[in-house]
């Protein structure tokens, strides 16, 4: 295990899990093998992002979820409008 905290995710370094590097990226995914980065912004438009993100992950589960639901019942209906 590596620290956690070491310092390099402030310098906006993002980590591939995949490639086991630390990149000078700005997308969300691994540009060498597509994976999703992972990041420990600490700047506060960073934080600004990363609650936008967090609204869109649980969007994501919220959607997850009904889906589920939806093949639990196995009903025919049309799917709900998600706001
Ligand atoms: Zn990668």
């Amino acid at each position: 295990m590596k620290p956690v905290g070491s310092g390099r995710y402030s310098t906006g370094q993002k980590r591939c899990q995949v490639c086991e590097i630390f990149l000078k990226w700005d997308g969300l995914w691994c540009p060498c093998c597509g994976y999703r980065l992972r990041t420990r912004p600490r700047n506060l438009k960073y934080k600004a992002k990363l609650r936008t993100r967090k609204k869109i992950d649980e969007y994501r589960i919220s959607v997850q979820q009904q889906e589920q639901q939806q093949t639990a019942v196995q009903t025919h209906k049309k799917p709900a409008k998600i706001h």
